[in-house]
């Protein structure tokens, strides 16, 4: 892509800053002594200060609205999408706008007290004013119009997407998946065993090998969640952390976590530094669910490597591969999403997305807020929390006021399915699997999906590749395959 001198050195210097921020941040996570941090805080204070001024000054705002009308093609695509951000951040007076910032420090802090202290009513105060208080933000938007603003907040995590899309959507989760979960189902214990990091970390040298992670662009590190940290598109981080009593959960988050890293690094070299090297929230949980559970959680991925786990892990030598299979796709009922199986996680996100749309829609009563919550787990999913710690308050996202953020992780996981149903109509995935191929599915995704970085949107991706627009039943369909007819 070719821009004007002064677009192209206003995008340097936002990759400048990005760069430095994304660095402390990362540094912060995983290496810096702890006594450091207040100090590396302050500094990310002033970056991120300056940040925000160099990227919402009037002046880059007037030459770009000029600028755009001169452009065409991806050069357009990428000044439009610019200007949308700018001009809906452009009313929002700058008083509101540290006010908020401070409203989410505090209310964050005060959830983590909340949370430890399994005290809803604590939070409750901050919950009220994080709302009302992000109401009037989004209402300064150019596109506000008097009602949608939860649509506002779902636009942020996938442009495009509104509350008549994710209802058509979540109305077939209720309708086709919700009936046959089965409630009863008890999970597997089969991994409650504990085991050394030492042998975790060799088993997971193997799993790098096997997935043939290139590590002069990644860079591995341990922190208390995993995440993954995109620099470049010849840089990108991952994170994991090791339970001595979870043998699974470094595993599979180094799968999930790789599937993000990879979406970074197979993004075209021409889309470094712009709008389109930072797909959206549900096109990136698409292809690190896609890694995970489409290819991770495979029989023929663990074909080729059950041999050698058994071999490390020698406590599970007498289980059989068909065993195994079980107790890794296996369903249970449960209260927390993030440990959720692949089979009831869009449940606990419908729940989150019904009382979102309350709370955005102002139809929600505060007081009794938490047995809603409860309600709606007894509902759904036959199980109800027994407190708010593992209710309504173990989520970080409405804390710092990211509201229409969960529903992109359904959306993310049913694009998953419907893509893998697509690449495996044109290349043997079995095949490359059990012969440690894994280069065919990365070439794949690259020359179908990755290489667009946000240049189109996900459900462009989806409906180019798959030769037919979105459509939820592929994740409905996949999930009752593998995880209730094949189990009955
Ligand atoms: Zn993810």
């Amino acid at each position: 892509m070719k821009f004007a001198s002064f677009y192209q050195e206003y995008l340097n210097q936002l990759a400048a800053f990005k760069l430095a921020l994304e660095t402390i941040s990362y540094e912060q996570y995983t290496i810096a002594p702890e006594k450091g941090i207040p100090y590396s805080n302050k500094i990310l204070g002033i970056l991120s200060k300056n940040q925000f001024e160099y990227e919402n000054n009037k002046e880059i705002i007037t030459k770009l609205e000029s600028y755009v009308s001169s452009l065409s093609g991806l050069e357009k695509k990428e000044v439009s999408l610019r200007l949308k951000k700018l001009l809906d951040q452009q009313s929002l007076p700058s008083s509101t706008y540290s006010e908020y910032v401070d409203l989410i420090n505090d209310s964050m802090m005060i959830w983590h007290k909340a949370k430890s202290e399994n005290n809803y009513d604590l939070f409750k105060p901050y919950l009220k004013q994080v709302i009302e208080k992000k109401k009037e933000v989004l209402s300064y938007s150019k596109r506000y119009n008097g009602s949608n603003l939860y649509d506002l907040c779902l636009d942020e995590y996938e442009p495009g997407m509104n509350q008549e899309k994710y209802d058509l959507f979540f109305d077939r989760i209720k309708t086709k998946l919700l009936p046959i979960i089965p409630k009863q189902a008890k999970g597997t214990h089969l991994f409650d065993k504990n085991i050394d990091i030492t042998r975790q970390q060799q088993f997971m040298n193997i799993l790098c090998d096997f997935l043939k992670i290139d590590f002069s662009e990644i860079r591995m590190d341990t922190t208390e969640h995993p995440f993954t940290s995109s620099f470049s598109n010849h840089d990108t981080r991952i994170t994991t952390h090791f339970y001595e009593d979870n043998v699974m959960s470094a595993i599979f988050s180094t799968i999930h976590e790789y599937g993000h890293a990879l979406y970074g690094l197979q993004i075209d070299d021409e889309f470094m530094d712009t709008m389109f090297y930072e797909p959206y929230c549900a096109a990136h949980e698409s292809q690190s669910r896609l890694m995970e559970n489409h290819i991770g959680r495979s029989t023929s991925f663990w074909k080729a490597l059950y041999p050698k786990f058994i071999e490390v892990f020698d406590e599970f030598k007498d289980v059989s591969f068909d065993e195994f299979m079980d107790a890794i796709c296996t369903s249970e009922c449960s209260f927390i999403r993030t440990e959720a199986d692949e089979l009831t996680y869009p449940i606990h996100i419908l729940i989150r997305y019904e009382i979102e749309k309350k709370l955005l829609n102002g139809t929600v009563d505060y007081d009794h807020l938490n047995e809603l919550w409860n309600d709606k787990y007894e509902q759904y999913l036959g199980i109800r929390p027994e407190n708010d710690s593992q209710g309504i308050l173990q989520d970080i996202h409405w804390s710092s006021g990211d509201f229409g953020y969960f529903p992109s992780y359904a959306l993310g996981s049913a694009y998953a399915a419907q893509l893998y149903h697509a690449m495996s109509k044109e290349i043997n995935v079995d095949e490359a699997l059990e012969n440690g191929h894994i280069e065919v599915i990365k070439d794949w995704l690259k020359m179908n999906v990755h290489h667009y970085g946000a240049s189109k949107s996900m459900e462009e991706i989806v409906e180019e590749v798959c030769h037919e627009p979105f459509n939820p039943d592929y994740y409905i369909d996949y999930l009752i395959d593998k995880y209730v007819s094949k189990r009955s």
